[in-house]
């Protein structure tokens, strides 16, 4: 698996099945049986990261020469989807150090590669991403945190809203103005530590699904770090933060076809056992029409978000529209399979004594985080294949 990008679009390879048997067992061993105790208590899932760290899966997409396993963006979507398909609040452990790391690996100096990629690496830190505000969400160049230059340092101000594992994660790669007259181009990108004095969270929000990935306000009252803590130059933050997102919108994508197998899966075996009218309701043509459309859809949402995938891993000209086209697509069918998937327990369905009504609300958030699935429209519009 270690840095290596030469696999088949379409099919995967013996080192990628492997990999996925293991993440798999271990998901089932150790995260599953957690899952439904993390949402109805709205808590962290402890268990999930401490089995994901023990065997190197927090972050596998990490170079090797920054104490990482260097893992392809396949590899990653593998270990996203199979941790998402029992807990989708989990998955958003190896997400979300992906998200906030990318824009060091991408655009950070080596000195800040070396020193934030090896900590998480070494399971020092997570690492969340601060891009969204209160007013500036869809429109994220509309932001107001303002980092201010005063000598070999910067000074940070204003709030982030909706950060993913905040409180929990150590490092945090944090957008903010630094030329207020030039809009996307008088963005930077910082790192900023939980421990830097004058960083500070809100209360964890209550939402519909992922309720164990802890989401809050991040305030920056007068945060002075080092100016050598800039992800790049001084206005390349928007850039990079755009271009993380190309990458990382698969890695959604992966979650969301994670989700939707865990609800297939979950709906599959129950149709065979669940009777009615003298027989397993599996025999009746209307549930097997059922079961084959989501069974179809998610395969088709699966083959995108892989073909992203290898874009992801090339870097490919097409990565943009292929990111934001699986992020897109997989979501809706997750949305629409897991919807399907709890018509297919009946009222059981809709109770929490069954795991498709937890999937089915952990579904609704791959359709709105990292973009709404109306601005991967916009995105794709503006970079529809040649
Ligand atoms: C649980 C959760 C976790 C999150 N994690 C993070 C995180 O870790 N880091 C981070 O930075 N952000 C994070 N976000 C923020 C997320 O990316 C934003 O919520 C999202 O981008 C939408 O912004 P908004 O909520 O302000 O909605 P708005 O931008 O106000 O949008 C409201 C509605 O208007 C639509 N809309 C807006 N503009 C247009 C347009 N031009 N054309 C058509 N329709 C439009 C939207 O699609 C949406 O339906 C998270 C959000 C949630 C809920």
């Amino acid at each position: 698996m270690a840095g290596s990008s030469d696999f088949d679009l379409f099919r995967t390879s013996e080192e990628h099945d492997m990999l996925r048997d293991a993440v798999r067992s271990l998901a089932e061993a150790k995260i599953a049986p957690f899952a439904a105790e993390v949402d109805e208590q709205g808590r962290f899932p402890q268990e999930a990261r401490d089995a994901l760290e023990a065997n190197d899966l927090h972050a596998v997409h990490v170079p090797e020469a920054y104490d990482g396993s260097g893992a392809d963006a396949l590899s990653t979507v593998i270990v996203i989807e199979e941790v998402a398909r029992v807990c989708a609040s989990s998955s958003l452990i190896p997400a979300v150090n992906k998200l906030g790391s990318l824009p060091v690996q991408l655009s950070g100096s080596e000195e800040l590669k070396t020193r934030y990629l090896g900590a998480l690496a070494r399971k020092e830190g997570m690492f969340s991403y601060a891009l969204s505000e209160p007013e500036a969400g869809s429109d994220a160049a509309g932001m107001k945190t303002r980092a201010v230059r005063d000598g070999d340092t910067y000074v940070l101000n204003g709030v982030k809203r909706w950060i993913t594992n905040a409180g929990v994660s150590d490092f945090y790669t944090v957008m903010a103005v630094t030329d207020p007259d030039k809009r996307s181009k008088g963005i930077s990108a910082f790192v900023v530590e939980k421990g830097d004095e004058g960083v500070s969270f809100g209360a964890p929000e209550k939402k519909l699904g992922i309720k164990g990935s802890p989401t809050r306000e991040v305030y920056l009252d007068n945060v002075r770090i080092p100016a050598d803590r800039m992800i790049g130059a001084e206005g390349t933050g928007f850039a990079t933060a755009m271009k993380t997102l190309d990458h990382t919108r698969v890695t959604i994508a992966a979650q969301a076809i994670g989700i939707a197998q865990g609800a297939l899966d979950y709906a599959k075996g129950y149709v065979a056992e669940r009777k009615q009218f003298g027989k397993a309701i599996a025999e009746f043509q209307g549930i097997q029409f059922m079961l084959a459309d989501m069974a179809m859809k998610l395969e088709a949402a699966r083959q995108l978000t892989y073909a992203a995938a290898a874009k992801s891993e090339r870097t490919d000209a097409d990565l943009t529209f292929f990111g934001a086209a699986a992020k897109c697509y997989a979501s809706d069918v997750a949305m629409s399979i897991t919807t399907d998937a709890v018509q297919l327990l009946g009222g059981y369905g809709y109770t929490r004594d069954y795991p498709v009504e937890r999937m089915m609300r952990d579904a609704k958030i791959t359709q709105i985080y990292e973009g709404t699935n109306q601005v991967q429209r916009i995105v794709m519009a503006r970079n529809l294949p040649a």
